[in-house]
């Protein structure tokens, strides 16, 4: 075997938890804080950063299971370390945590080696467009009045075209609250910007498309886990039913998933978060799978982990600005870009995904 001219000699693992702004809740949910695992992979005087919205358990499992995968390999080999971490987690069992801890591997992995070459991210996996659409996401149900305002005002003056709010407050008990704050949200960003909901699968079949049709003067074009994401046959009957896209797939970790999802016919428009699915490798394959049901991708949540790989993707919708995740990614590194326009454009000026931990600012909301 031929010895790797660059090697990973270093692994860092790091756990932090970082308080949300206010308290959060969708419909099915409720935090005060988002905890994310970083990865930093060296080789040679490169430095690849990845990470996962994840509990700090996910990096006992890198420690554990993934390190002694990557340790000493060819980073230039990246499918081939997944392959071998997807085998390293067999009896870990691979949905959830343990996929969300390759993740995390494998984005340091692809900014390693694209630091390795000097290119940017979406130079190295070739790209298809220059800029990636956007959406705003937030409009929490804990929200008042005031706070919900501000929120679509802000992306509003960002020139972001489409925004997302949470809906299925308190697992669907509040239908009429719902109700309120859709009509409000309209009133608010006006006839011209797409309208967006999550119920986060707070609703039953029926219940769901009821509330569709008594919103249907609101003009709803997305309507996200009307049901559990687990309920194929829930989401097919109601996107029959529904004129909005019916939308699922932020939990998917394997390919079969993404298969059974669109063979099912349960979704418009698949989204795939590259934290959770096994990272840009598996996404790239996610989207092929996709693809061959001739649906668009949408990427969940972590914008700045999507946007080169969502560049370089051609059957890709947009991605989600999510209002907990831009705020983090902003805090902890340089080089976060701007969605102003509602778009944004991964660095052509830097190498890798062109963000630097700001480690000095950031240690506070270390937990491990
Ligand atoms: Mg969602």
């Amino acid at each position: 075997m031929r010895e790797p001219p660059a090697p990973v000699d270093r692994v860092e693992v790091r756990a932090y938890t970082v308080p949300t702004d206010a308290p959060e809740a969708d419909g099915t949910a409720s935090w005060d804080s988002t905890s994310l695992v970083l990865v930093q992979l060296g080789a040679a005087d490169a430095v690849g950063t990845g990470w996962s919205y994840a509990p700090a358990a996910a990096a006992g499992l890198v420690h554990e299971l993934l390190e002694p995968v990557v340790e000493g390999a060819d980073p230039f080999d990246v499918p081939g370390l997944s392959q071998a971490m997807i085998r390293a987690v067999r009896n870990a069992g691979r949905p959830g945590l343990a996929s969300y801890a390759i993740s995390a591997v494998d984005v340091a992995l692809w900014d390693l080696k694209s630091r390795l070459l000097g290119l940017p991210l979406h130079q190295l996996l070739g790209s298809v467009r220059t800029s990636v659409p956007v959406y705003g996401s937030g409009g929490f149900t804990t929200y008042d009045q005031a706070q919900l305002n501000q929120q679509l005002e802000g992306w509003l003056e960002q020139g972001i075209p489409r925004v997302k709010i949470k809906i299925g407050e308190a697992w669907g008990t509040r239908p009429d609250r719902d109700l309120e704050r859709m009509r409000h949200t309209r009133g608010v960003i006006g006839s011209d910007v797409e309208l967006y909901v999550d119920a986060n699968g707070g609703y039953s079949r029926k219940q769901a498309i009821r509330l569709m049709r008594a919103a249907s003067a609101l003009d709803i074009r997305w309507l996200e886990e009307p049901v559990s994401s687990d309920d194929h046959e829930g989401l097919r009957e109601v996107r029959d039913a529904v004129d909005a896209d019916v939308t699922a797939g932020e939990y998917g970790s394997d390919l079969y998933y993404f298969r059974r999802l669109c063979q099912t016919g349960a979704v418009d428009c698949v989204q795939v978060d590259v934290t959770r699915c096994g990272g840009i490798t598996e996404w790239l394959r996610a989207a092929a799978v996709t693809a061959s049901f001739g649906l668009d991708v949408s990427g969940h949540c972590a914008p700045h982990l999507h946007v080169h790989v969502a560049a370089a993707t051609p059957n890709l919708r947009h991605l989600e600005w999510f209002h907990d995740h831009a705020r983090i990614e902003r805090m902890f590194f340089e080089g976060a870009l701007d969605p102003c326009g509602g778009s944004l454009s991964p660095r052509d000026d830097s190498a890798g995904h062109g963000l630097t931990l700001r480690d000095g600012d950031v240690v506070r909301f270390r937990v491990s």
